[in-house]
């Protein structure tokens, strides 16, 4: 067995990590994460930690479930792989796809499978072409993401979103793509009433449409809440009035459902959270719980019916699209969310207890707002509360907070000066609790730390 030491110098010798500064890893050394159970990490050295992250906004069912353990040693003995290609499939693929169309919303019937959100995502940007083609409209290309949207590492996933250091490494975005600003009070609100902000920010979309000459435009993608761009929660107004843009200009509406999915924001899905009705639905993660990696696009009505109607063969697939281990694997989790009835523990009990636990951290003097949205939340961590005064860049007040967790026992995430959570959705109230504990024990490591 190898020391924690070893592994991390065989890390740094050979592993590239995906969103890693890999000068700092062969001196400081990643952290070896051993084993898992319920809500629980530990490390190499025996250390536990809380993981209010689900791993990465993936493990909605918790760590150690035995029905997916089971579900993909039963389907690895029996068939490992088949594809479905050119008019194949196998049990796991065709349940998975009838199971997440029983959940998804009434009009999404069809689902096309992928090996990941950024998959899911590309898959996006050639279906809604596709679609336009289809439908004789071949000039509607552009699609409009956000600022600060997350939509995945690949050229299309990567260009959909808007975050801007993805886009200054590789030339993106790739031509068609275009981003307006994203529903964040705290930085083009501040001060206004919480629904008008929400209708302005979504008339951005409007102008954008304009802009660009409403003929031209194929699709809006956005996540319900955006996750990796700081668990920014749009006001109520902001989605339904996104949905009356889209259908006023007849462009097609797209939810990354990637993190939203699946139970997250107290319901199976985000749209049904935030009160839009989207044409397409993207989904990974808690799609398995990231037991093991599958992803997908729920197609609704009007883009099923062009595509097998009309559409003749969409030449476009991955080997993976439809594999019988991960669908096996989907099917036995979204059958535990239903035995567990996780939707409604959200829904109804933890999640209101979490808005109402991180509503009291605004009494600590880094505090300055809270948000939460089901089992997600964010707290922004200021300078003086009075003036709303954010911390200097050079201070990275998020990650010296980040690195208390760490070294404390909890698993956060930082995006800037927002600290956020999305933890499984098995969590207890007691877990809760304990959670919040921790939470005010690394603020206040933090605080002493700023106030040096
Ligand atoms: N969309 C959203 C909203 C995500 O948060 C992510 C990943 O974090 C993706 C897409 C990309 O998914 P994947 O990493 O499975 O490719």
């Amino acid at each position: 067995k190898r020391t924690t030491r070893e592994w991390q110098q065989a890390d740094s010798a050979h592993f590239l990590h995906p969103f890693t500064d890999h000068h700092g890893l062969s001196s400081k050394g990643s952290r070896i994460i051993t084993k898992a159970e319920n809500i629980y990490l530990w490390d190499s050295e025996g250390h536990k930690l809380l993981d209010a992250m689900s791993g990465l906004w993936c493990v909605n069912v918790g760590y150690g479930q035995q029905a997916l353990i089971d579900a993909a040693t039963r389907q690895l003995k029996e068939l490992p792989f088949y594809n479905a290609f050119f008019q194949t499939a196998t049990p796991p693929s065709i349940e998975a796809a009838e199971l997440i169309s029983s959940v998804t919303p009434p009009g999404f019937e069809h689902v096309f499978f992928t090996g990941s959100g950024s998959e899911g995502n590309d898959t996006v940007v050639r279906m809604v072409r596709r679609y336009w083609d289809i439908l004789g409209q071949p000039e509607r290309q552009v699609i409009i993401g956000r600022v600060n949207g997350y939509h995945g590492s690949t050229m299309a996933g990567a260009s959909l979103g808007g975050m801007s250091g993805m886009h200054a490494q590789g030339g993106l975005p790739i031509p068609n793509i275009v981003h307006i600003d994203q529903p964040y009070q705290f930085e083009h609100g501040r001060g206004m009433d919480r629904d008008a902000f929400g209708l302005k920010a979504a008339s951005w979309l409007e102008d954008k449409i304009l802009a660009v000459g409403p003929e031209k435009v194929a699709a809006f993608i956005g996540e319900p809440v955006q996750g990796a761009g700081g668990v920014i929660i749009p006001p109520k107004s902001y989605w339904p009035e996104i949905q009356r843009i889209c259908d006023k200009y007849g462009i097609l509406l797209v939810s990354d459902e990637v993190i939203c999915g699946f139970g997250r924001t107290g319901n199976w899905f985000g749209c049904e959270t935030m009160g839009s009705k989207p044409d397409l639905m993207t989904f990974a993660k808690g799609v398995t719980s990231g037991y093991i990696p599958l992803g997908g696009v729920a197609v609704g009505g009007r883009v099923a019916k062009a595509l097998i109607e009309q559409g003749g063969e969409f030449q476009h697939g991955f080997t993976y699209s439809g594999h019988p281990v991960a669908c096996a694997v989907a099917v036995a989790n979204i059958k535990l969310i239903q035995q567990l009835k996780l939707v409604e523990h959200v829904r109804d009990d933890v999640g209101p207890y979490l808005a109402q636990q991180f509503a009291s951290l605004r009494d600590h003097p880094l505090v300055g707002e809270t948000e939460t949205c089901g089992l997600m939340g964010a707290m922004l961590l200021v300078k003086d509360k009075s003036t709303g005064t954010t911390f200097p860049g050079e201070v990275d007040i998020g990650m010296v907070c980040r690195g208390h967790c760490f070294a404390n026992g909890l698993i956060m995430r930082a995006v800037g000066d927002r600290m956020i959570i999305a933890p499984p959705l098995v969590m207890t109230r007691a877990q809760i609790d304990e959670m919040m504990a921790l939470i005010r024990r690394c603020l206040d490591l933090t605080l002493a730390d700023a106030t040096k």
